[in-house]
C-alpha cells in the first residue's frame, strides 16, 4: 500500500494505514466467518475493507468522505455483497441494518475525535451486534479496560464494561499510518453479546447516574448522590449501600447494585 495521492483531510481524522501486516492482524481479531455480516465505520481507502469483504456474507461500509466513498463504490461496487453509505456514522440508522440478523460485527480505524461518541452510540444500540473492534487511541483504549480505583477509570470504562466485554487487544505504532499520528494506537474489542445479557432497568436513568458521579469522581457518594438526586434520598439509602466509598473505586456490581437501590428507594424522588 502506497502512501500515494491519499490526500488526508485532518479535519477528519483521516490517517491512513499503510501496512498489509497490521491490517491483516486486525481483520484477523474479527474471526471471520463466512455467515457475517461487517459493518465498516470509516473505510476510507479501503485498507481493512479489502481484505474483509471475500470473507464475509455482508459488508456495509459508512464513509463521510464523498470522494472516497466514490472511489472505494469503484472498486468494490460490482460485488453484490458490498453497500456502502456516504454518511456521518454518528447519524446513521443502526435500526435500519438491525434486521439483518444477529450477527452484524462492527469494525473501524476511526478518527480519533469521535471515539467516546461511536463507542456511546453502539452500546446504546448493541441489541443489533455481535462484536465491536475499534482502533483508537491508546490512552482511550486504557479508559475502556481501566479497573476501578485506576486513574483511567470512568464513564468510558463504567459503560464499556456494564454492558459488554471490552478487551484491548494489540498496540499500534504510529508508523503503520499516513500521515503518522502523534499518538501510539491500540485494538480494542467489545463483545457485545455477553454484555446483553446483563441487563440494568431504566438504562438511560443509568447512564445519566454514571455521567453525574463522575463528574465528581473524588468526591464520596453521599454528597454527588446529593447533589444528583436531592438530600431526600440520602437517609433510605445510607443503610443499604455504603456512601463513603468514592464513584473512581466502585466496582461495576456495585454500580448496577447502587442504581437498583436509587430506583427502589427513590422511586418518587428521582
Ligand atoms: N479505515 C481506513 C484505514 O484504516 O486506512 C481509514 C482510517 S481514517 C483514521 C478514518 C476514516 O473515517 C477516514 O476515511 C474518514 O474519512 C472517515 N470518517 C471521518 N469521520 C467520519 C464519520 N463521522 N463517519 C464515517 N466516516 C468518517
Amino acid at each position: 500500500m502506497k502512501p500515494i495521492n491519499l490526500r488526508p483531510q485532518k479535519s477528519l481524522g483521516q490517517n491512513f494505514l499503510v501496512d498489509q501486516n497490521i491490517a491483516r492482524k486486525i481483520v484477523q481479531s474479527l474471526d471471520l466467518q463466512p455467515e457475517d455480516i461487517i459493518l465498516e465505520i470509516g473505510p476510507g481507502h479501503g485498507a481493512l475493507t479489502q481484505i474483509i469483504l471475500p470473507q464475509v456474507k455482508q459488508y456495509i461500509g459508512v464513509e463521510l468522505d464523498h470522494n472516497l466513498a466514490q472511489k472505494l463504490i469503484e472498486e468494490h461496487g460490482a460485488r453484490e455483497t458490498f453497500q456502502l453509505f456516504t454518511q456521518d456514522f454518528l447519524e446513521f440508522d443502526l435500526a435500519q441494518i438491525g434486521q439483518l440478523g444477529k450477527r452484524i460485527k462492527i469494525v473501524g480505524n476511526i478518527p480519533y475525535q469521535i471515539t467516546s461518541s461511536v463507542i456511546f452510540k453502539v452500546i446504546k444500540n448493541r441489541n443489533y451486534f455481535h462484536q465491536m473492534t475499534l482502533m483508537i487511541q491508546k490512552e482511550v483504549a486504557e479508559r475502556v479496560v481501566a479497573i476501578p480505583g485506576s486513574k483511567a477509570f470512568g464513564i468510558l470504562a463504567v459503560l464499556s464494561q456494564t454492558f459488554a466485554r471490552p478487551h484491548q487487544l494489540f498496540t499500534v505504532s504510529p508508523h503503520v499510518f499516513y500521515p503518522k499520528p502523534k499518538v501510539t494506537s491500540a485494538v480494542v474489542q467489545w463483545d457485545l453479546e455477553l454484555g446483553a445479557n446483563k441487563l440494568v432497568e431504566d438504562e438511560a436513568g443509568y447512564i445519566q447516574m454514571i455521567k453525574k458521579l463522575f463528574q465528581t469522581r473524588r468526591k464520596m457518594l453521599r454528597n454527588s448522590i446529593k447533589q444528583c438526586y436531592g438530600a431526600g434520598i440520602i437517609v433510605s439509602l445510607a443503610d443499604k449501600f455504603d456512601l463513603r466509598g468514592r464513584p473512581e473505586q466502585l466496582s461495576i456490581d456495585e454500580f448496577r447494585q447502587l442504581w437498583q437501590i436509587i430506583r427502589q428507594v427513590g422511586k418518587d424522588k428521582i
